[in-house]
């Protein structure tokens, strides 16, 4: 009887068994990257779109296969996630970050890096600590660290929220909202969060000169950040019209492939030195 149950769901069993056993497979491979720290930090510079010069860096997690192969973050940040192993990650990416960006001041160059936050290190009641302790462990100074954190976040536990940004803003460092315009976003949360800048969505910049409706939505995220007194950076500007355009917008920072994709510490080193302001 098992038998025929067998091939009877085999179609099913077949991809559901497949399913849980990549699964299992990514997960192992994450969790061994940590434990032997073999996670890879890439930098992709952030760009003044008016005078060209280099305005900053965020620090992207890389994690490789068995066979040396990049696994996209888009599969393994949800697992990391799921199974607690982001706050071990996080920090992980958070020292190398700072690590380099000291690095970078070494060289005389002021470089502020960004490091993405999830949600629940937010919630580790550790998270100020960590950050206090990588700041002071590579003697970085708090303005040259920022934090780059979702809208849903802020929504998240809202009056603990706001205690820990106060927090980590009391350190001098800085935050920025990732993704802006992809979530809920509460326009109250974010005046009262205090927050230094707004981040556009890629995917309001990708078709921003081919979609009424998407030039209007980046227009109207740059008035609004621009009336609460914010930062703005574009992510994923991929053209030069698209550099024109949010200039034009008075969007005054970018970051894309336009400029450089997400390069390794060694190759972004390059870049700064070859790169005219
Ligand atoms: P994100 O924070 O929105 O990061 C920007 C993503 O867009 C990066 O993908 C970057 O490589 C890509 N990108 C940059 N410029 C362009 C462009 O011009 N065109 C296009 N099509 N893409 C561009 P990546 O590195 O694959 O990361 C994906 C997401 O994974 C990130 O999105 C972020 O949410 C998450 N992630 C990456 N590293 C970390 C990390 O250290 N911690 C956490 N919690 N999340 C991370
Ligand atoms: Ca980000
Ligand atoms: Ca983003």
């Amino acid at each position: 009887a098992k038998q025929e149950g067998r091939n009877r769901f085999s179609f099913f069993s077949h991809d559901l068994e497949s399913s849980i056993r990549e699964r299992h497979q990514l997960e192992t491979c994450l969790r061994n990257a940590i434990i032997h720290d073999e996670l890879f930090v890439h930098y992709q510079p952030k760009i003044n779109l008016a005078t060209n010069e280099i305005v900053g860096a965020e620090a992207l997690v890389r994690l490789t296969d068995s066979e040396g192969l990049f696994i996209s973050p888009n599969e393994f940040i949800p697992l990391a996630e799921e199974t607690g192993l982001i706050i071990k990650l996080g920090k992980q990416v958070l020292y190398k970050a700072c690590q380099e960006a000291k690095s970078w001041l070494n060289m005389g160059l002021n470089i502020p890096i960004s490091v993405n936050v999830a949600v629940a290190q937010f919630a580790d009641p550790h998270f100020a600590n960590i950050i206090e302790k990588a700041l002071h462990d590579y003697q970085l100074p708090a303005e040259l660290l920022e934090l780059e954190i979702t809208e849903t976040a802020l929504m998240i536990d809202a009056a603990d929220m706001q205690t820990k940004l106060y927090q980590l803003k009391s350190l001098g460092i800085k935050i920025s909202i990732d993704d802006f315009g992809t979530g809920y976003s509460s326009l109250a949360y974010l005046k009262k969060f205090n927050v230094d800048v707004m981040k556009i969505d890629m995917s309001f910049v990708k078709d921003m000169l081919n979609n009424k409706h998407d030039y209007e939505i980046v227009k109207t995220i740059i008035s609004l950040g621009q009336s609460m007194g914010l930062a703005l950076i574009a992510e994923g500007v991929e053209t030069n019209e698209q550099r024109q355009a949010l200039l034009e917008l008075d969007c005054l920072m970018g970051q894309g492939y336009l400029f450089s994709r997400p390069l390794s510490a060694s190759d972004f080193n390059a870049f700064i030195l070859q790169h005219k302001g």
